[in-house]
């Protein structure tokens, strides 16, 4: 547990796929902190134009003119290979270039001042971060280091380090990945006041964001927050019903006009960003309207679709999380009847057919709204980060929490059989170990495979890493026994070590190394690199400072010989005329020069007043007659 300090609280971090969110723990409560905006979330956006970088809601503003460097979705990448399927069918529906590096890592292209850059997602995430950072310590007037993040709980092992190294990458200290429904269930438990007494409470929650769907199950007893089952789909979202109205909007312009927009990233992101507000308006009206000005050749388009049509477009998906919620109950060996509270977190449970469906499978049961669907996560973030850093009052600070394994943890064995060692929904932090032999005479390696997932083929399932251990002594098939020791942190990273047991020769792996996440050269490199873009960024800051300072300049100096000129002015024509070149000398280097540096404007500056102050000095208004008075 870090050490208390007053200084520079830890804040809590919702990085969202669409929007992120932070919160701190302050005056008592957890209070959700505004952007330079005034939004409470801000949009996970990341631009590269000519000359700067840009993050959250000023890349979102402009990406119909720059979809090509605009980058989102960061939070669907991270963690994945770029061969993996679903990778394969975001990177045909984004209008930012995804390729492959030589170990399958996906690598974002994106052209910055000019020159091509590849990023890899958790660089993008850590821009993001940075930003939620930057936005904490602007309102709060203090630096910030420590922060706790969320992540779906259908993360597995590789997307949560992946997330991890992206805080780190943006300077964060990560104190914990805490899991989003969990921590939404942290903000609606001491909203409610659950767990203060001895009874127990068994509360689902149903998070169904912009990019991933969870549905969890707590009890809450004493404080206590215990994970009993997740299931989820990290890959489900508010986004994936845009997409589907997106393909419907495509069909119907090539019906009408045949013509296929799909080949134009420009128009297709104009008409995603159109459905997506279509959609948010179906959540309260029944019909409206999607409208592009000059979508594609010149040709608009404008089309009605009603909510009766959206949720055609989506029953699949939406069958699909009531099924989830069905699973999470029969893995929690609950019954609907036992569930005290259901409660709804993400944006996109905002959709009526979706709260109606679920309504209807709790048998009418009245859902729970009270907590902001969209700040739910940061609030308990924040109340977690509060716990972790000694901060929060008596009422958290003994909130405990026990999260669970999303996935079972398990080596290949023979046969093409997974052996599982960490069942899934295992309380973590967990550490369990299982004895293995050898499968051949003389055998002096082992090869050590880890997976995740619940197929009983390994191929069926997701490899995380793999490792050998050697030096074992030749021996008769099945005599050397090696055990194998997952060690589970409360972050939900995975240790493995594997020992042979006759010679105490040991082979540890952290599961990082062989599954496309970051080595610690890589997470430093990538950090020196955020800071020189932050850098950067401050200089591109105060180069336009400099030059709007100019501008301002010129402007002022203008305006006060234009109202001289209509006042009785004192002021010799030569001066005037001294003025008004180098004024208009001023103006045309400015107009040349859009892209100089500070330095190059401040010396303009000074060269400006240089030859101004000294006659506006000079200059003086006499009497109010609206005539001008020259003299020589
Ligand atoms: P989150 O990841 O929780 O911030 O959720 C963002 C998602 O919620 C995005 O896909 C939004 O389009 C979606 N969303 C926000 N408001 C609404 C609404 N009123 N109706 C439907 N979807 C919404």
């Amino acid at each position: 547990m870090a050490g208390k300090n007053t200084k520079s609280p830890a804040i809590g971090i919702d990085l969202g796929t669409t929007y992120s969110c932070v919160a701190v723990w302050r005056h008592d409560r957890a209070e959700i902190i505004p952007n330079d905006l005034g939004n409470r979330t801000t949009p996970s956006y990341v631009a590269f134009t000519e000359t700067e970088r840009l993050i959250g809601s000023a890349a979102k503003n402009l990406i119909a003119m720059n979809p090509t460097n605009t980058v989102f979705d960061a939070k669907r990448l991270i963690g994945r290979r770029f061969s993996d399927p679903l990778v394969q069918s975001d990177v045909t529906l984004w209008p930012f270039k995804v390729i492959s590096d030589p170990g399958d890592k996906p690598m974002i292209v994106v052209t910055y001042k000019g020159k091509e850059k590849k990023f890899v997602a958790e660089e993008i995430s850590s821009m993001i971060l940075a930003k939620m950072k930057e936005i904490a310590e602007a309102f709060l007037g203090l630096t910030v280091k420590n922060a706790v993040i969320t992540v779906p709980a259908y993360f597995n092992d590789s997307q949560r380090q992946a997330t991890k190294d992206a805080g780190t990458i943006s300077g964060l200290n990560v104190l914990r990945i805490v899991v989003e429904p969990t921590a939404a269930a942290i903000a609606y438990g001491l909203d409610k006041k659950l767990g203060s007494s001895d009874e127990k409470n068994n509360v689902l929650i149903f998070d169904l964001g912009g990019g991933t769907f969870d549905v969890s199950l707590l009890t809450v007893e004493n404080k206590v927050f215990k994970v009993k089952a997740i299931v989820g789909d990290s890959h489900l979202g508010g986004e994936d019903f845009d997409n589907r109205m997106v393909e419907h909007c495509v069909e119907e312009f090539k019906r009408k006009h045949k013509k296929d927009i799909r080949n134009n990233p420009r128009a297709l992101r104009r008409l995603r960003t159109s459905c997506e507000r279509a959609k948010r308006n179906l959540s309260s009206a029944a019909e409206t309207a999607i409208g592009v000005d000059c979508l594609y050749d010149g040709i608009d388009f404008n089309y009605k679709i009603t909510r009766a049509k959206f949720e055609e477009l989506n029953m699949d998906l939406f069958k699909k999380c009531i099924k989830a919620v069905e699973e999470c109950l029969h893995d929690a060996k609950m019954d609907k009847e036992s569930i005290h509270d259901v409660v709804l977190v993400g944006g996109s449970t905002r959709i009526p057919k979706v709260q109606q469906m679920l309504q209807d499978f709790f048998n009418g049961k009245a859902l729970c709204k009270s907590i902001h669907p969209d700040e739910a996560v940061a609030s308990g973030a924040a109340i977690q980060a509060a716990v972790l850093t000694g901060q929060g009052n008596a009422e958290v600070q003994d909130i405990l929490l026990c999260d669970v394994t999303p996935l079972s943890l398990g080596v290949h064995v023979r046969g093409d059989a997974m052996s599982v060692i960490i069942p899934r929904n295992t309380a973590l932090p967990t550490k369990k170990e299982e004895h293995f032999m050898t499968c051949f005479d003389n055998q002096r390696t082992v090869l050590i495979q880890v997976f995740e997932g619940e197929r009983a083929k390994t191929t069926d399932n997701n490899l995380l890493g793999k490792f050998e251990l050697t030096g074992i002594q030749p021996a008769p098939r099945g005599v050397p026994k090696i055990s194998i020791c997952f060690d589970m942190d409360a972050d939900g990273i995975l240790n493995v070590s594997a020992e042979d047991q006759t010679t105490g020769n040991k082979k540890d792996m952290t599961i990082i190394n062989d599954k496309g996440t970051l080595s610690t050269e890589e997470i430093e490199r990538m950090l020196k690199e955020a800071e020189l873009f932050k850098a950067e960024d401050e200089q591109h800051r105060r180069n336009v400072d400099a030059m709007n300072a100019f501008e301002n300049y010129i402007y002022s100096l203008r305006s006060k010989i234009k109202k001289g000129k209509n006042f009785t002015l004192t002021l010799t024509i030569s001066d005037q005329r001294k003025i008004e070149l180098a004024i208009e000398q001023a103006k045309e280097w400015l107009e040349s020069n859009q892209l100089a540096g500070e330095d190059e404007f401040k010396d303009k500056m000074k060269e400006l007043e240089n030859i101004c102050d000294p006659i506006m000095a000079k200059m003086h208004f006499s009497g109010t007659g609206p005539k001008i008075k020259e003299v020589d």
